[in-house]
């Protein structure tokens, strides 16, 4: 009775759903070994018409990890990994993990300062890199403990010609097209493989202690610390993770990868996922609603974890009746509030269902999910996960809070990271009494159901009053003439803040400012109604699709700045 008060959610458990998991206490490469020699000719990958097995890709890995001990990784070693969603950035990920090193993943669009950064806090000795990165990397070497890098080309796991792997390759996207040097210290993939032997040394490791990743995040301060991630928090999200899908099926099913694998929401929910259960992954390099719609009509995914933004791109994709996208059984999308709306449009045009769930780089990521088959309640992120407490607490004192009272959410759960490397006093301020604050601002329901109502810092106060973009993002949503908003505060000199909508129109769609205002007026209290708008082609966005609510106010800020 006393536990049910407290955590009320756990009422609402389905009983295929436990309350509690008895979770693995093994490393993640385990997984990987283990179903290799079960299911060795079972697929792991499908990449852009190529299928690799369990073998292939364990064969692989174990090969990657005793190069990188020749190379003198050691246990604890950290080795770096710039990749797009390909068969390498799974192979190079459980190859570190079987060498007993620590994944850094990082984003191939840094720049040469945000890399020189992240390798010189990380401390990483290796990274593995598109060879069109190389001069990107070599150009920051010298300043960061780099001693070796890998280079690999997208074309290293395709069958067919150049021309479709194109837009990879486009200057835009990747930096300069050029052909580069090999040798001294740069290995090159495929050759590295053919050398290596597969017999590494085994280092005993202790899933509960030991790193297997260090991933950065801005966190709640914005300044990139990494959030160190033990095997055993990344095992024990995954495992909640198959028993909150529990229809799901062990090897059967297909899990489609949109989402980066540098940022640790791919990471757990499809590569992590699919090695751990035996299951299919669909690899997507690049975000592009043409090919993400061919791989679902093709390659029948049941399971597509994904952001709004994605399943709002697709939504509105002109052919979009064109494709099959009968397979899809379930989706949870995080990153960002999921409108009401588009969960309704997206579960009609499938068949399947997409709920809203929320997480975070510090906790694996997920802590909070609406269930999937039933007692889901739209519009909110659900209920905390299987052995995962949750509340909400007074921002500045830390004082708990009542039921239906707005304030920062708090997180326990053997998700929740070690700390941030090397940040003894950031981790503290973050870390207290096992409760992870998690600098997002929301509310309990007497039910259990959690609502984010905002960021700490997103709330907008303008002229004294508290506005939270979420809530005039939803009503916007609601216009049937807007594919995109986003509200921000922007500085004010009289009322502190003003609110102000960037609004992305559909295709073909006319409005001016006047139609918006008295729509808004029409829905929300005068003080929450923007007194600005600005109508774009598209928004900033992060890997994941978050839109860059901040980079539009420093936008604001520097044109305010300059005039
Ligand atoms: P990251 O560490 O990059 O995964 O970002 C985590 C942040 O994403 C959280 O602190 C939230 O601010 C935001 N977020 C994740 N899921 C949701 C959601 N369903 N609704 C609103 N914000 C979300």
């Amino acid at each position: 009775m006393g536990v049910e008060l407290k955590k009320p959610w756990l009422k609402h458990y389905p009983e295929e759903v436990p309350t509690t998991i008895d979770y693995d206490k093994r490393t993640l490469q385990s997984f990987l070994v283990e179903n290799a020699e079960n299911f060795p000719d079972k697929v792991a990958i499908h990449f852009m018409g190529k299928d690799i097995t369990f073998s292939e890709v364990a064969d692989s890995a174990k090969r990657f990890a005793s190069y990188l001990q020749e190379l003198g990784i050691e246990k604890d070693d950290r080795v770096g990994i710039m990749l797009p969603n390909t068969p390498q950035s799974v192979i190079a990920y459980y190859g570190t993990l079987l060498a007993g090193g620590i994944v850094v993943q990082t984003n191939p669009l840094y720049t040469e300062r945000e890399l020189s950064y992240q390798m010189k806090d990380s401390g990483a000795k290796v990274l593995v890199c598109l060879d069109i990165l190389l001069p990107r990397v070599n150009a920051i070497k010298e300043e960061t403990n780099l001693n070796h890098v890998v280079t690999t080309r997208i074309k290293d796991y395709l069958p067919f010609p150049k021309n479709m792997i194109q837009p990879m390759l486009q200057k835009r996207e990747y930096g300069m097209v050029v052909k580069p040097e090999h040798g001294g210290d740069t290995h090159v993939w495929t050759t590295m493989l053919e050398e290596a032997s597969d017999e590494y040394v085994e280092h005993n490791i202790d899933p509960e202690e030991d790193l297997a990743l260090l991933q950065y995040t801005g966190g709640t301060t914005g300044y990139p610390k990494g959030v160190m991630l033990t095997h055993f928090n990344l095992v024990s999200n995954t495992q909640m993770s198959e028993k909150w899908l529990y229809k799901t099926e062990f090897g059967k099913e297909t899990i489609l990868g949109i989402l980066p694998f540098f940022h640790v929401y791919g990471m757990t929910t499809v590569m992590n996922m699919s090695i751990m259960m035996a299951q299919k992954m669909i690899l997507i390099p690049k975000f592009d609603v043409d090919n993400v719609l061919k791989a679902i009509d093709s390659q029948r995914p049941t399971l597509f974890p994904g952001a709004p933004t994605i399943y709002i791109g697709l939504l509105n994709h002109p052919k979009l009746n064109k494709y099959d996208l009968s397979s899809i059984e379930a989706c949870i999308s995080g990153s960002a509030p999921l409108p009401v709306e588009v969960q309704e449009q997206f579960e009609s045009v499938t068949g399947g269902r997409l709920v809203e769930g929320y997480g975070l780089t510090e906790t694996s990521p997920v802590t909070h999910s609406n269930f999937v088959w039933q007692n889901r309640r739209s519009g909110t992120i659900g209920v905390p996960w299987p052995d995962t407490d949750a509340s909400v607490f007074d921002p500045n004192t830390h004082d708990e809070l009542e039921i239906g009272e707005v304030g920062e959410i708090g997180v326990k759960g053997p998700q929740v990271m070690k700390g941030y490397w090397k940040r003894p006093e950031e981790t503290d301020q973050v870390l207290q009494d096992g409760w992870f604050f998690t600098g997002d601002m929301g509310y309990m329901d007497e039910e259990g159901f959690f609502y984010i109502v905002d960021r700490k810092k997103d709330m907008i106060i303008a002229g004294g009053f508290n506005i939270y973009p979420r809530e005039v993002e939803e009503i916007l949503y609601e216009h049937e003439s807007i594919q995109e908003a986003v509200v921000a505060g922007i500085p004010d000199p009289y009322r502190g803040e003003t609110v102000k909508a960037y609004i992305v129109l559909k295709d073909g769609a006319e409005l001016t400012e006047d139609d918006l205002d008295q729509f808004c007026r029409k829905n929300l209290a005068a003080f929450k109604v923007p007194k600005l708008y600005e109508f774009r082609d598209e928004l900033p966005k992060t890997a994941v699709g978050k839109i860059l609510r901040r980079k539009l106010v420093d936008e604001e800020k520097e044109k305010m700045q300059a005039e």
